[in-house]
């Protein structure tokens, strides 16, 4: 006998993660896998992870560390994220902030507390895949996120009205996007939010490579800009999702929502529901860890990530043929590359897996599984004469195809 005609009909959208199946692949010994989009585990913070966990088990402090605690977050982890939002220009205080089991927890709840079947969420083409794979279980409809679209707003809304519901959010990364490392400009943010205020619907801004910048100036996020507008964080329609899983160590998946209090009220209700809270032990451990080195690490990362960036960027001129195109970030984890028109990207990967060299196809990441000529590259996990290596590799392959 199968359940599975029992589940219910949202299931029907909740697909296996193509990126899922291929992290299998980094267990490979000889590949050169450009597949994941994790963190070097060689650059975690493990000294200073060890100091924090010793002292928050220790006989005086276990009996908070390994309790209940509130579903709002630790206080002073939620505090220290006060004083960092001020930073980027983002003045709030500690109850416009919920502590959630990582970006991707804040994106499932957002999609439970804004959508009702066939509402609207306007998303980049291509967007991150996990953030389609969280709201896709709300059942939303996807329409197409432009900072330069010029449709009338009124025609937007009435295009979410036909679909049988309203535009609920726009969800984007402005910086070094998952998966193609663009970074919005100023003008840009200003557009969509000019949108967002013109289709009166909320804006999930997801800042999950924030901090991750190799080259240029830092730009205010799109909660920063609305700031200045409104110069109340409690006016804003700008939600801003943080996370440490990018800048300390995504294991203990902690992260962060930034809102107007009504938003993270509702958030806080929705996590009582689903897990209570954040592993208390996990965020005093951040806290901590946050509080003693995470400017110096962030430093480190930011060199290390640099320089693997900069060998992507170079291998790929050096060994791509004619016909095949690349952005160039300025921060993140991922090159997003362009095969010429016709050539499928999934294909490749076959034939790719074959010559030890591995990668995400980009369909996935398009809402209409589109584009199917386009991949992605992450450069964090390899060294830089590993990149070289594996881009010759897949520079070779690409031009046996062609
Ligand atoms: N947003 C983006 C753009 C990401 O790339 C990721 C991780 N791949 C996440 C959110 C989720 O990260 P976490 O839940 O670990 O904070």
């Amino acid at each position: 006998m199968s359940l599975s005609s029992l589940f219910a009909s949202r299931t029907s959208r909740m697909k296996a993660s193509e990126i899922r199946e291929l992290l299998k692949l980094l267990d490979q010994p000889d590949i050169n896998s450009f597949a994941g989009g994790i963190p070097d585990p060689a650059y975690f913070p493990r000294d200073a992870f060890a100091a924090a966990m010793a002292k928050a088990t220790d006989v005086h402090a276990a009996g908070v560390s390994l309790q209940y605690a509130t579903s709002e977050g630790y206080t002073p982890l939620r505090d220290w994220i006060v004083g960092y939002m001020a930073r980027l220009g983002v003045t709030c205080e500690r109850d416009n902030i919920l502590i959630t089991a990582g970006s991707q927890q804040a994106l499932d709840y957002l999609g439970k507390v804004f959508l009702d079947k066939d509402d609207t969420v306007m998303v980049g083409w291509p967007t991150y895949l996990g953030a389609l794979g969280a709201f896709n279980a709300y059942e939303p409809v996807y329409d197409r996120l432009d900072p330069a679209d010029n449709r009338r707003p009124q025609d937007i809304v009435a295009a979410a009205e036909q679909n049988g519901g309203k535009v609920k959010f726009s969800y984007l990364s402005p910086d070094f996007a998952n998966p193609t490392g663009v970074t919005l400009s100023v003008e840009d943010r200003r557009a969509i939010l000019a949108q967002a205020q013109a289709l009166d619907c909320a804006i999930v801004e997801d800042a999950a490579y924030q901090s991750l910048r190799y080259s240029g100036e830092d730009l205010p996020s799109i909660l920063a800009l609305e700031m200045q507008e409104t110069g109340d964080i409690n006016a804003c329609r700008t939600i801003y999702l943080g996370s440490f899983s990018k800048t300390l160590a995504p294991g203990l998946r902690v992260g962060w929502a930034v809102a107007a209090k009504p938003v993270i009220s509702q958030l806080v209700l929705t996590k009582q529901a689903a897990d209570l809270q954040t592993a208390t032990i996990n965020q005093i451990a951040v806290a901590e860890v946050a509080r003693a080195v995470f400017d110096t690490h962030v430093d480190t990362l930011r060199s290390v990530y640099g320089t693997r960036l900069q060998a992507m960027l170079t291998s790929l001129s050096t060994h791509m043929p004619e016909g095949v195109s690349w952005t160039e970030p300025a921060g993140g984890m991922f090159v997003w590359v362009t095969l010429p028109e016709g050539m499928d990207g999934a294909e490749l990967l076959k034939q790719a897996l074959q010559a030890n060299v591995a990668f995400v196809p980009g369909a996935a990441f398009f809402a209409d599984g589109s584009n199917t000529n386009t991949l992605r590259l992450n450069f964090s996990m390899s060294a830089p004469a590993k990149i070289e290596q594996g881009i010759a590799r897949l520079a070779q392959v690409i031009r046996a195809q062609m």
